[in-house]
């Protein structure tokens, strides 16, 4: 595995700044690219399965943080609170006080559980600066989350499928767990009490467990402080675990923020609470990412996908209209005109980009093109509209392949 700050500023992805502060990494546009597709990519699966998204606000009074129990429990981790005109507001240490609260601004009928809401929002947490590195320990941190707002007999077949669909976003991403952790609580911790809640709770995310057949272990002192949860381990270059996904269950907010729904029997029930993220965090996802691939992101993370090459100047026309034919398919493609030098130094060059479509005398001549993977394979000269159309489909499979035979 590679060290993805060393490789960051490398490939021009992120950076940071002395002058903007430490814990708070810029993208440069290549990591823009892949970030906004890994995105869009979570947005879109999400939507699939089930899920609405919301957008929330980054503050909010402090009151609110005090109903969630994160102003008692996890303040050591939150931004002093800022004076307005005698109110204070609070840069957020998690989304969900705001989702609980999304979700009591309207009447929900049992018929609508489960309520999926979704967000990719920004959240801060107040990280010492000895602790922080790339992209791993931020102080501004983007999370991939969402509640699920459910009946105690859906519980365990939701966290069931956040298991699933983190399963499906780490084979698209190529990126494996190392292991799945049963996070509970331990002596000493802050948490809120109700103990029959928490073996609830645990009872119901092993159920999911078991029933997803993953191997798991459990562990003490690693629970959220308002419940159990499973965590999907990840390990970074240096050999260092941390917590990707997450699949909580919470039935403790819902109390706090007395959120209800109306029963079958039309009397109000209280709703859980399942708190999971597919990808975590994205600068985490992203730093795992770059670790693992060196840069050699799955085709449809990749910054450019198709790299249009012309043997000689001859061919730089022909190249640049296919590379205009690729951006119209959607696809992210550039020419490396002859002018750069020889065609093995291109390249070498490109070396990154999956697909390297050559362009010599006899390809322009018929509209045909060769095309070389990244792992060195070459493919035989086909017609140029065919490739941009199978690349195309092989982009948005969202395949770990290059090709398929
Ligand atoms: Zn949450």
């Amino acid at each position: 595995m590679y060290d993805h700050r060393k490789l960051g500023r490398e490939l021009g992805l992120f950076d940071t700044d002395p002058l903007i502060g430490s814990g708070l990494p810029y993208w440069l546009p290549d990591g823009a690219i892949v970030r906004h597709s890994l995105e869009e990519y979570i947005r879109t699966v999400e939507r699939r399965a089930g899920y609405r998204h919301v957008y929330s606000p980054v503050l909010g009074k402090r009151e609110l943080y005090e109903i969630s129990g994160h102003w008692s429990h996890y303040s050591d981790d939150m931004y002093p609170p800022m004076d307005l005109g005698g109110e204070q507001v609070v840069l957020r240490p998690s989304l969900c006080p705001h989702h609980a609260v999304i979700y009591r601004s309207r009447s929900h009928s049992y018929r609508e559980l489960p309520l999926r809401l979704a967000e990719l929002g920004g959240m801060y947490r107040s990280e010492l600066s000895g602790v922080l590195g790339g992209l791993t320990r931020v102080r501004c941190i983007q999370l991939n989350d969402a509640h699920i707002f459910c009946t105690l007999d859906q519980v365990a077949d939701e966290a069931a499928a956040a298991l699933e669909l983190i399963a499906t976003a780490y084979r698209a991403m190529g990126i494996s767990a190392t292991r799945y952790r049963l996070s509970l609580p331990g002596p000493g911790g802050k948490y809120v009490a109700a103990p029959e809640k928490w073996q609830r709770a645990t009872k119901l995310l092993i159920e999911a467990l078991d029933c997803s057949g993953l191997p798991y272990e459990s562990a003490e002192g690693e629970a959220a402080f308002y419940g159990p949860k499973i965590d999907v381990q990840v390990t970074d270059h240096a050999g260092r675990e941390s917590t990707l996904s997450t699949v909580q269950i919470d039935f403790h907010q819902p109390e706090q923020f007395d959120l209800h729904y109306i029963g079958a029997d039309g009397d109000k029930h209280r709703p859980v609470m399942v708190h999971r993220s597919i990808i975590g965090s994205v600068e985490r996802a992203m730093a795992q990412l770059i670790e693992q691939h060196g840069g050699a992101f799955p085709a449809w993370l990749a910054p450019i996908q198709v790299i249009v090459l012309p043997v000689s100047e001859a061919e730089d026309g022909v190249a640049a209209e296919l590379a205009e034919h690729c951006r119209t398919a959607g696809l992210r493609a550039e020419v490396s005109a002859a002018a750069g030098g020889s065609l093995g130094a291109r390249i070498r060059e490109n070396r990154l980009v999956p697909y390297q479509f050559v362009v010599g005398p006899a390809e322009a001549a018929h509209g045909d093109v060769s095309v070389r993977l990244r792992d060195g394979r070459r493919l035989p000269a086909q017609p140029a509209a065919q490739i941009v159309r199978r690349v195309g489909e092989l982009v948005e499979s969202h395949a770990g392949r290059l090709w398929a035979d």
